[in-house]
């Protein structure tokens, strides 16, 4: 656990967060700056980054939280939609370098948009490319472990 970790030090009571549920595995607390009432941030307690590099049983504890709460976050946000998002790694826009994922309760008119307004500039991918790239998935799929 790097110390210099801000959910690390939330998981070890060492600072303060707006705490809503925690078990064994993980733990759910409000976003500190959110996108809208009741932004929640559900993480494992284990300090790792992506969500790749979660085990198998961190990787179930982690969704059966954001699965549990989501319903909870949404009825105590008046809501009955939400966003729920993983920046994965640095270059996805992950700042905080402990897996997270963002429940944002979502209304009709709040303004906000659907996570394909996250890219700007979508790019144009020909059929080739499309069965080139899809059999490339397969490829890793089958050489990894999940194969
Ligand atoms: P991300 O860009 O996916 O890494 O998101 C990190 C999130 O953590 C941001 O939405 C921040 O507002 C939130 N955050 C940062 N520090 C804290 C904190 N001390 N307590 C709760 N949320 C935090
Ligand atoms: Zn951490």
């Amino acid at each position: 656990m790097p110390s210099s970790c801000i959910f690390c030090r939330i998981v070890d009571g060492v600072i303060d967060a707006y705490k809503v549920y925690e078990d064994g595995e993980t733990m759910a607390f409000l976003d500190i700056s959110p996108l809208s009432k009741g932004h929640t941030l559900v993480i494992p307690k284990a300090h790792v980054q992506q969500i790749e590099s979660l085990s198998e049983e961190q990787l179930v504890a982690l969704f059966k939280t954001v699965w549990k709460l989501t319903r909870y976050v949404q009825q105590a946000t008046n809501t009955s939609a939400s966003l729920i998002g993983i920046n994965n790694g640095p270059e996805s826009g992950q700042e905080i370098p402990h897996a997270h994922v963002h429940i944002v309760p979502r209304a009709k008119g709040d303004g906000g948009a659907p996570i394909h307004a996250a890219m700007h500039n979508r790019p144009i991918v020909s059929k080739e490319e499309m069965q080139r790239t899809a059999q490339n998935i397969r490829f890793a799929i089958k050489n990894g472990h999940l194969g």
